[in-house]
């Protein structure tokens, strides 16, 4: 079996600006990450260092991007792999890849000059999930990996390791990812209220020729329950119907009718294969 090179992106700059509403979650995730850079003192005090952080909730409310303005905010290389490119037939295989992932981390590090590295895991649970009575998967090697690189990070090395992971499912994860000195700080990241919903619209509308009729706030009133990847479809649907109708600029209507059919388009989503 091939050792395929996981896919890492560095980060673009990418700032906790850009993310609407979430401000519970920007705030404890600032607080750790400040926590992360002040090494000295925590080496003094002989404070556990900070390993991995757990972002947890429904699916496109900004867990990734909170994971990209971390390493940004921390000035961080940035690599990125998801949980089910760890799930292969042949034993070993994820194991190994999860190796790869935390070698290269070091060595792309050490060749930007950089003191950290962010890695971002996402759908951690499909590596991570509980162990049923001792029976054993194929993938148990990736999980045990997973956790021996986790225990190999120390405060006073360079570069500085943070693995962030994210999940929808935490009732599904392994008690041994949760203990301390692994996924130990626990972050919420929820649907966004109505102003959070007006804020992720706000950055959305940016750069389209939203007209000075449209009453935003009605719209995210109107997108109750919407998560962040939801309003961000509505904008984009609402641009589209404005170009159907040959109209310059994006009206309420326009809005509304995104909204119907993002709406639309999850019901039959969830109604029909899943
Ligand atoms: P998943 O659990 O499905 O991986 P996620 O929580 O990681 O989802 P993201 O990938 O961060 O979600 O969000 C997907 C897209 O939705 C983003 O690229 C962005 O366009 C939009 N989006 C989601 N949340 C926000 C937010 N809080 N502010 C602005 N845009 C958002």
């Amino acid at each position: 079996p091939s050792r395929k090179r996981l896919p890492a992106t560095k980060a673009a700059p990418f700032s906790f600006d850009q993310i609407g509403g979430q401000e519970r979650a920007k705030q404890e995730l600032v607080e750790a990450l400040d926590f992360l850079v002040r090494q000295e003192e925590i080496a003094k005090l002989g404070i556990r260092p900070l390993k991995g952080i757990l972002l947890y909730g429904p699916p496109g409310t900004g867990k990734t991007l909170l994971a990209k303005a971390a390493a940004h905010y921390t000035d961080s290389i940035y690599l990125t792999a998801s949980g089910s490119e760890f799930v292969e037939m042949y034993v070993g295989v994820g194991a190994g890849r999860v190796r790869d992932l935390f070698k290269e981390a070091r060595t792309k590090a050490n060749k930007a000059g950089k003191s950290n590295a962010v890695i971002f895991i996402d759908e951690i649970e499909v590596i991570g999930g509980k162990r049923d009575g001792g029976q054993q998967r194929e993938y148990d090697q990736t999980l045990n990996q997973l956790l021996t690189e986790m225990d190999g990070i120390h405060a006073n090395e360079s570069p500085r390791i943070l693995l962030i992971a994210a999940t929808n499912r935490k009732e599904m994860l392994d008690s041994a990812l949760l203990r301390p000195g692994r996924f130990d700080r626990h972050i919420g990241v929820d649907l966004p209220d109505k102003k959070g919903r007006l804020h992720i619209l706000n950055i959305h509308a940016k750069n389209k020729p939203i007209s000075d009729s449209v009453d935003m706030e009605r719209i995210a009133a109107e997108s109750f329950g919407f998560s962040g990847a939801q309003l961000e479809s509505v904008m984009n649907e609402a641009a589209i119907y404005a170009m159907r109708e040959n109209s310059g600029t994006i009206e309420e209507k326009h809005l509304s009718m995104a909204i119907d059919k993002v709406m639309m388009g999850e019901k039959t989503d969830r109604e029909g294969t899943k």
